[in-house]
């Protein structure tokens, strides 16, 4: 530290200069991290808050304020967690999670050219969608196929290309809105389709449908209703019904999964849900449905149903807009070719075993993760294991809860607590309710990086 005499006598600290602490060995680590032109900004930064303090030449204060500075340069933002919501599909941490050899996959296509849209027989072009078209007909029995960025793209390019300047029916009780913003209504008036609505919010007959119909209508569409169930004295019309009706009236039926399904949920003594296969059984002309719900894929709109149809809106000029990449398609395509071999889903796919996880494995997970907890957190809470009902999420089953097992801490500030865990290195997400914060263990797939962070909660004080 150098001190220069001022004019008035006082002598005046003067900072080291910003090479020198540049070269400072404390700074080595977060230069090589952050890169030398952010660390020589945020030494800038510490002269200009420290200017005439005697902390400004310590050379470890600084690199400790430098470090906390560059955090978020350093550390990505987006972050892995651990999701002991309860909810499997949780839409806020990222739905499905992928199966190794969907990950494979993906790498392999970030990693190197692919034949994305290039046909190795005739070294002529090729489609995208030809990579995953083939195994959703098998999956569905549809005639022709083709995948988008998502489910709302979907219903959006469905709409646009099937009805746009016309009119479209759907039932009141079927005119949901689904997180992030995604509401019928608003998708239609996107579309350029004139909603009609029928029925009643509880009950909507097919003479309903039937009365709507008129010169300007180019559709049904039926909306799986998603995240609410409406229960009591209610009807609505399946589309299997509906098929005669638009049929007859030369109408295009479509239809809105939601999650929608490839696999039989039942298999896994799960409540059923309904699949892709069903809705082009039944007759419906299109079905959309989501890649990263049930499906256990990428984020991804998957578009099934009759051929000439499917052809007209894979040509439709929005269809460029809302396509999907390499990456996604090559994880679909691998997450596709899983569901050749049902029996091996509940092994090789995460969301298929997590959904079908016994409540006594979960439980004896956290019978086994008690102690460690406990021991951890001493007596600032009482930890126990309990039973609870989680939920699949993405607007699957909303009301169909999965029995499952949780730790439950009890404290006086759950909060505190609930964000200790969340500082942690990797991040435990739980959820608090009836006056504890719980950890539902049934999609805990890392139980020794869970227990191997223990030891860095610092739960704060107050
Ligand atoms: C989830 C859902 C959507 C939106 O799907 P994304 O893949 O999230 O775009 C649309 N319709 C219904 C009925 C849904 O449940």
């Amino acid at each position: 530290m150098s001190r220069a005499d001022r004019a008035d006598g006082a002598s005046e600290i003067r900072p080291p200069s910003i090479d020198r602490m540049a070269g400072w060995p404390s700074l080595t680590p977060l230069i090589e991290r952050a890169g030398r032109p952010l660390v020589i900004e945020t030494l800038r930064a510490w002269v200009e808050a420290k200017r005439g303090m005697p902390e400004v030449a310590d050379e470890a204060a600084c690199a400790v304020w430098c470090a906390a500075r560059l955090k978020p340069f350093v550390e990505p933002s987006q972050r892995r967690v651990f999701n002991l919501t309860g909810t499997v599909l949780h839409t806020n941490l990222g739905r499905a999670v992928l199966a190794e050899e969907a990950i494979a996959a993906a790498v392999e296509a970030m990693r190197s050219p692919t034949t994305l849209e290039y046909d190795l027989g005739g070294g002529a072009r090729g489609e995208r969608d030809d990579h995953i078209a083939p195994w959703l007909c098998r999956l569905t029995g549809a005639e022709a196929a083709t995948a988008v960025n998502n489910n709302a793209a979907a219903v959006l390019l469905v709409l646009s290309e099937l009805a746009a300047g016309r009119e479209v029916i759907v039932s009141r009780g079927e005119l949901i809105e689904i997180g992030g913003a995604f509401r019928i209504p608003d998708i239609m008036a996107r579309a350029g389709c004139r909603l009609v609505e029928v029925g009643t919010t509880n009950r909507t007959h097919l003479k309903d449908y039937a009365a709507a119909i008129g010169p300007e209508t180019a559709a049904i569409m039926k909306v799986h209703p998603s995240n609410y169930a409406i229960q009591g004295f209610t009807r609505s019309v399946p589309a299997a019904e509906l098929v005669p009706l638009a049929r007859e009236k030369g109408v295009a039926l479509i239809e809105d999964l939601g999650s929608g399904t490839l696999a039989d949920l039942e298999t896994w003594g799960l409540p059923h849900e309904p699949t892709a296969r069903e809705a082009v059984e039944a007759g419906v002309d299109v079905v959309t449905f989501s890649g990263d719900k049930l499906l256990g894929g990428p984020q991804a709109g998957l578009v099934v149903g009759r051929k000439p149809m499917i052809q007209r809106i894979a040509r439709n000029p929005m269809k460029r807009a809302l396509r999907l990449d390499k990456v996604r398609l090559a994880a679909l395509e691998a997450t596709l070719r899983l569901y050749a071999d049902p029996t091996r889903l509940a092994e090789r796919l995460p969301t298929i075993r997590n959904l079908a996880r016994p409540a006594a494995a979960i439980r004896a997970v956290a019978e086994r993760l008690m102690p460690s907890v406990r021991a951890v957190l001493g007596d600032r809470a009482r930890v126990s294991v309990v039973e609870v009902r989680g939920q699949i999420g993405s607007g699957a089953l909303p009301v169909d809860l999965l029995p499952s097992f949780a730790l439950a801490l009890q404290a006086k500030g759950l909060d505190r607590i609930a964000d200790s865990f969340r500082r942690l290195p990797i991040p435990v997400i739980g959820r608090i309710g009836d006056g504890a914060l719980h950890f539902d263990l049934r999609t805990l797939d890392d139980e020794a990086a869970f227990v191997a962070q223990l030891d860095k909660l610092d739960v704060v004080a107050g």
